[in-house]
């Protein structure tokens, strides 16, 4: 019987993966959506959106569409369902991957200043900087809307939502950037701090040399943690070898 594999997706590496995987023959693919993007892109396989209602719910829907594996390729920061999938296969007993990007490193000329939370950064901003590019997303901006003095540059691909900092421009826009844009941006807006979550993603990583070479502060929000016990793979190449061995736990 053809493999129903359920990819929890909203990152370049689930597409790429639902794209490998239905060009193998036999093999049935849904990638899941959250639905928060008006226009996510084409997928390769069948696609549903919305979210499961819990843990309780996925666990449901794995058993009624009768999945035999599940590749958890959300965005790293998408904490809520990477811990609902994980309760969900356990208490199905199907078996569960999380294929994670690496985060990012610093060099040795990078001055990065690594948080918990967007909570903290903001409360770390005002000794680095005034003119602040934020690329933390269009959601969170919450934590820094009481820094009344800061001058914000909000970059997000969806319409950031209020509230926000009183000195906030918003910026529409979706990666790759490279070097020279990230450079130019930065120069343009006077910009003394970047903020940025841990992301690890190639298309949205120019910034990153861009501020070192200009000798930008970063602060750089950190990870939240994985559940324990979960396998853990870097891209959509360690997934499928993942997905091949017969005999997983
Ligand atoms: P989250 O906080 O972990 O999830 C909140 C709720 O949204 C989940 O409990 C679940 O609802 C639903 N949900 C999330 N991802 C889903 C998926 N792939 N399929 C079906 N339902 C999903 O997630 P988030 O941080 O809001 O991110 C939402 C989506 O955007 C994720 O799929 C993620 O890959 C993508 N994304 C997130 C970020 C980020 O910075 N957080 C950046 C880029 C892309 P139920 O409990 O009702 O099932």
């Amino acid at each position: 019987m053809s493999p129903h594999i359920l990819v929890l997706g909203g990152t370049t590496e689930a597409r790429e993966l639902a794209t490998e995987l239905t060009a193998r023959p036999g093999t049935k693919v849904t990638t899941s959506l959250a639905g928060r993007v008006a226009r996510p892109g084409a997928v390769a396989g069948d696609v549903r959106v919305g979210g499961f209602g819990g843990a309780r719910g996925l666990a449901d829907w794995l058993r009624e569409h009768r999945v035999d594996a599940v590749v958890d390729a959300t965005h790293p920061f998408a904490e809520t369902i990477t811990a609902n999938a994980a309760r969900a296969a356990t208490a199905t007993g199907l078996p569960l991957v999380v294929l994670r990007r690496p985060g990012w490193r610093p060099g040795p000329h990078d001055d990065w200043h690594p948080v918990p939370s967007q909570a903290a950064a903001a409360d770390l901003l005002p000794r680095l900087g005034h003119r602040v590019l934020l690329t933390t997303g269009r959601l969170g901006l919450a934590a820094f809307a009481h820094l009344t003095e800061l001058r914000f540059v909000v970059r997000s691909v969806e319409p950031p939502e209020p509230p926000m900092p009183p000195h906030t421009r918003v910026l529409l826009a979706r990666g790759p950037f490279t070097v020279a844009d990230e450079t130019a941006l930065l120069r343009d807006h006077r910009v003394d701090v970047l903020v940025t979550k841990d992301s690890g993603a190639a298309a949205t990583s120019a910034k990153l040399t861009a501020a070192r070479d200009l000798g930008l502060p970063v602060v750089v929000v950190r990870r939240p943690p994985l559940p324990d016990g979960v396998t853990v793979v870097p891209d959509a190449a360690a997934a499928l070898h993942w997905l091949d061995v017969p005999d997983r736990p």
